[in-house]
């Protein structure tokens, strides 16, 4: 039986681990959860799977909850709770599904802790990844990317020699504005962009997905995690989000993996790797209307793209920059501040004016830092 932490699991990739933990009752057991918003949620959650620990962000949280569950758990609060929760002795599996760069904070006392870490959380990886990585070599814990591209690449290169990978192609759907004119952009609204075609995720990824700026992410993500310079990793879309990445190789062969566009795979396979249990709900049928389609991005109409690209160039902690000044600028869009067309605007901005005074290399360094370049961006946007 594993024994799995899930930090964030009231969110969409926090309740899909529940989903597949509920599938798989002989083999996957709870054996703790954290979430910050959502307490009801959280304590149905609780009843339902009764984990021993349970992390919450305020003493306030864990009274709530202490007065309604029907048994004791254990209790970790705030940020150190955190870090606490994550270096629990007996877990198997860490799955970070917390949203921001918080999520750095389990990920990393976990891989210290030489754990398995199922990670969904890309802004650790794009702010703290160097970190991550290198506590991982020394502990001998391990990462299992969760976001879909990034496990297809994972399953892709375990069939390949590094040295015969020419590049690797992340796809994206495109987002709900693929086929809008670039002056139509300035017309965007929050209702339209949180309708994504094919996937359903949080508010901040969904918005991120409209602007490519996800699409930016994973291409640093993948750079991290598979030491990659940028000019091997392009960006393809795929509108129909079934073929999650592809590899060329120095022959012109390419491999690519197919899904159904379901985080649910992903997941099942971070936590049962190397094994790949039977799971028939998530099946991919091909019908006379399937097509697939596969075309370079427009990276006038999407500059983020191009901005990734940039932060990635330049290296730590550039990336975090543009992480973190995202973090400011889609909540700003959201609530009818700033325009679309402004994110991209508010994040090159920040790469271009924030002063970098230090590189952070640890992980209280890396949150201060990331707090500072938030209040930067926040101050730069009241000034719009
Ligand atoms: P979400 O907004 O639906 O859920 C976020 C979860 O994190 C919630 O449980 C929330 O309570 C918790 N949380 C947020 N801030 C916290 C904090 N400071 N301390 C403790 N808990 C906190 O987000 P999501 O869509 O599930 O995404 C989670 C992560 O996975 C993100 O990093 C995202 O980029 C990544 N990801 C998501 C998807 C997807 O399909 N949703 C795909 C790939 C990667
Ligand atoms: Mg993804």
């Amino acid at each position: 039986m594993k024994k799995v932490l899930l930090f964030g699991a009231t969110g969409s990739i926090g309740q899909q681990t529940l989903d597949i933990i509920s599938r798989f009752r002989d083999s996957l057991t709870l054996l703790g959860i954290s979430g910050k918003l959502r307490l009801d949620n959280l304590l149905d959650i609780a009843e339902k799977f009764r984990p021993p620990l349970i992390a919450l962000p305020d003493e306030e949280s864990v009274s709530y909850l202490a007065k309604r569950l029907s048994y004791k758990p254990e209790f970790f609060v705030g940020d150190e709770g955190l870090a606490r929760m994550a270096s629990e002795p007996s877990a198997d599996v860490v799955v970070i599904a917390i949203s921001g760069i918080k999520g750095l904070i389990p990920a990393y006392y976990a891989l210290k802790n030489g754990k398995r870490v199922a990670l969904a959380n890309k802004e650790s990886i794009i702010g703290g990844g160097f970190l991550l990585l290198s506590t991982a070599q020394s502990s001998g814990g391990e990462i299992i990317p969760v976001d879909s591209e990034h496990s297809a690449l994972f399953q892709l290169l375990q069939k390949v020699k590094s040295y015969s990978l020419r590049k690797v192609y992340l796809t994206a759907s495109g987002g709900p504005f693929l086929d809008w004119d670039l002056k139509d952009l300035e017309k965007v609204t929050p209702e339209l962009a949180l309708k994504h075609p094919t996937w359903r995720m949080g508010e901040k990824i969904t918005v991120d997905s409209a602007t490519l700026m996800n699409k930016g992410f994973e291409v640093i993500e993948a750079s991290v995690l598979f030491n990659l310079p940028p000019e091997k990793i392009e960006v393809l879309i795929h509108p129909q989000s079934t073929i999650h990445a592809l590899v060329e190789l120095i022959d012109g062969t390419f491999f690519a993996h197919l899904s159904k566009p379901d985080m649910r795979l992903p997941i099942l396979y971070a936590l049962f790797y190397p094994e790949r249990p039977n799971f028939d709900v998530a099946d991919l049928s091909f019908s006379p209307s399937l097509t697939l389609n596969l075309f370079p991005p427009d990276f006038q109409k999407f500059p983020c793209l191009t901005l990734a690209y940039s932060a990635l160039k330049l290296g730590h902690p550039y990336p975090l920059i543009l992480e973190a000044s995202d973090e400011v600028a889609v909540p700003a869009f959201l609530e009818g501040r700033i325009k679309f067309t402004d994110i991209p605007r508010v994040l090159e901005k920040t790469l271009n004016e924030f002063t970098i005074k230090y590189k952070p290399s640890t992980v209280d360094e890396i949150l201060v830092f990331h707090e500072e370049v938030k209040n930067f961006t926040e101050e730069m946007i009241k000034r719009l």
